[in-house]
C-alpha cells in the first residue's frame, strides 16, 4: 500500500485528489489530511479514509475538528508547527495543494523526508524554486508538476533532450474578461472575476485568472521548474483550454498537450508516475470540438504578464515579493477595498519599493530569507493600499 498525504485536502484539487483515491482506496494507506475553515469536510473525509491525522491550518478551529472526530480513531491538531508535523510523517506520495505561499513549508518538510511531492502549490515555485529543487536533490525525491500546463510541458518532455528545445508555450484561457472592453475592467466584481470559462477551481486561483496573475505565476513556475530560459517562454491565449501547452524543438516540431479542462488528469498523471493508469475524463470529440483558437495575451490588458517577466530578469527573492503583494492585492479586491486594475498597480508598486533593498532580495534562498521578504513584501502592499497591518 502506498503512503500518501493530501495537503489542502478541502480544496478544489484536494477534493478531485481524494476523488482518484477513492476510486482505487485499497491502493493507499491515507497518513494526512489537511485543510483550514472547512472542518466539516476535513473531519467527513479523514474518518472516510481512515486518516491518521487531520490538521486544519486555524488553531482556533482545533476544538471544533477534535469534535468533529471525537470516537473516529483519528488524530486532530492544528496550526502552522502541525502542518509541518504532518510532513515529516514518512509517506510515499504527497499532495502540496494549500493555496498561497502557506504550502511553501509543509512542500518543503515532505521533499526533506523524501516523498515525491505532486506540486499544485505554484506559488512554493514562484517564491522559492531553487529552495524546492535543491532540498529534491538533495534527498533524490522527486517534484511532480500537477499544474495543467507544467505537467503538459513534463509530458511533453519525456525521452526527449532539454538541450534540443527552442521554446515553450503555456496557454491561458484569457478567465473571465478576455472579451471585455479594456475600459470596463476597472469596474469588474469580484463575482464577475470569479466565474471561469472552462475550469472549475478555488476562488483565488479562477480571479487571478482574470488577471493573468495565475499565468505570471506560471511563467516563474516554468522557468523555474524546468530550468528554461525566461526569453524562451511565451504565453497564447487559447479560449477553449483544451491544449495546456506546447514544447518546441530546435528542428521545427511543436508538441502539443490536448485535454479536457479537468484537473483529474494532471492529479492522476502524477499520481501514477511513471506509469499511465486509467483516468475517469472525458474523451474529446474533435469533429465535434471543430476548432482551437490562439490570440495574443496582451500585455497591456494583462499587465501581470510584463511584471512575471520584470520578476524573472531580476531574480532573488523577488519571486516571493511578486507573490505576497498579489496575495495581499488579491484579497483587498475580494474585500472591495480596491478596484480590479488596482491589483497590478500595488504589485508593481511593492515590487519597487521592495526590490530596492539589495540585501534583502539577494540574502539567498532559506525559508527563513523567503519568509522575510514576503514579510516585507505584505507590509510594504498594506502601506501601499493605505491600511497599514
Ligand atoms: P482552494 O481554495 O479550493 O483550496 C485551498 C486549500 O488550502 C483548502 O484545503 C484550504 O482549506 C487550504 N488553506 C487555505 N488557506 C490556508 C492556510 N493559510 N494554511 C493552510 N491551508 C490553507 O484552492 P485550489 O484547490 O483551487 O488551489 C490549491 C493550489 O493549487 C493553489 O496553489 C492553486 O494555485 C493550485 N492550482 C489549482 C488548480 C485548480 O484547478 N484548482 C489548478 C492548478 C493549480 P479550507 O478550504 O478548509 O479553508
Ligand atoms: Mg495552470
Amino acid at each position: 500500500m502506498r503512503r500518501i498525504s493530501v495537503f489542502g485536502a478541502t480544496g478544489s484539487i484536494g477534493q478531485n485528489t481524494l476523488d482518484l483515491v477513492r476510486r482505487d482506496r485499497e491502493a493507499y494507506r491515507v497518513v494526512a489530511l489537511t485543510g483550514a475553515g472547512n472542518i466539516e469536510r476535513l473531519a467527513r473525509d479523514a474518518i472516510e479514509f481512515d486518516a491518521e491525522v487531520a490538521v486544519t491550518a486555524d488553531p482556533e478551529r482545533l476544538a471544533d475538528l477534535r469534535d468533529a472526530l471525537a470516537g473516529s480513531g483519528v488524530e486532530a491538531a492544528a496550526g502552522e508547527s502541525a502542518l509541518i508535523e504532518a510532513a515529516q510523517r514518512p509517506a510515499d506520495w504527497v499532495m502540496s495543494a494549500i493555496v498561497g505561499a502557506a504550502g511553501l513549508a509543509p512542500g518543503l518538510h515532505a521533499l526533506e523526508q523524501g516523498a515525491s511531492l505532486a506540486l499544485a502549490n505554484k506559488e512554493s515555485m514562484v517564491c522559492a524554486g531553487p529552495l524546492m529543487m535543491e532540498t529534491a536533490r538533495a534527498t533524490s525525491a522527486k517534484i511532480l508538476p500537477v499544474d495543467s500546463e507544467h505537467s503538459a510541458v513534463f509530458q511533453a518532455l519525456i525521452g526527449e533532450d532539454l538541450a534540443a528545445v527552442e521554446r515553450v508555450i503555456i496557454t491561458a484561457s484569457g478567465g473571465a474578461f478576455r472579451d471585455w472592453p479594456l475600459e470596463q475592467l476597472a469596474q469588474a466584481t469580484p463575482e464577475q472575476a470569479a466565474t471561469h470559462p472552462n475550469w472549475a477551481m478555488g476562488q483565488r486561483i479562477t480571479i487571478d485568472s482574470a488577471s493573468m496573475f495565475n499565468k505570471a505565476l506560471e511563467l516563474i513556475e516554468t522557468k523555474e521548474f524546468f530550468g528554461i530560459e525566461p526569453g524562451m517562454i511565451e504565453v497564447v491565449v487559447h479560449p477553449e483550454s483544451m491544449i495546456h501547452a506546447l514544447v518546441g524543438f530546435r528542428d521545427g516540431a511543436l508538441m502539443a498537450h490536448v485535454g479536457p479542462a479537468d484537473m483529474r488528469h494532471a492529479i492522476g498523471f502524477a499520481l501514477h508516475h511513471p506509469a499511465r493508469q486509467a483516468l475517469p475524463v472525458e474523451r474529446l470529440d474533435l469533429v465535434k470540438l471543430g476548432q482551437f483558437t490562439f490570440r495574443e495575451a496582451s500585455e497591456t490588458r494583462w499587465p501581470a504578464l510584463r511584471l512575471a517577466r520584470e520578476v524573472m530578469q531580476a531574480g532573488g527573492l523577488t519571486g516571493a515579493v511578486f507573490n505576497a503583494a498579489k496575495e495581499r492585492a488579491l484579497d483587498a479586491f475580494i474585500d472591495r477595498r480596491i478596484g480590479f486594475n488596482d491589483m497590478a498597480r500595488v504589485v508593481e508598486e511593492t515590487l519597487t519599493c521592495v526590490s530596492a533593498q539589495d540585501s534583502l532580495i539577494h540574502a539567498g534562498f532559506t525559508l527563513d530569507n523567503v519568509r522575510s521578504a514576503d514579510h516585507l513584501a505584505r507590509i510594504t502592499a498594506d502601506e501601499i493600499m493605505g491600511m497599514q497591518a
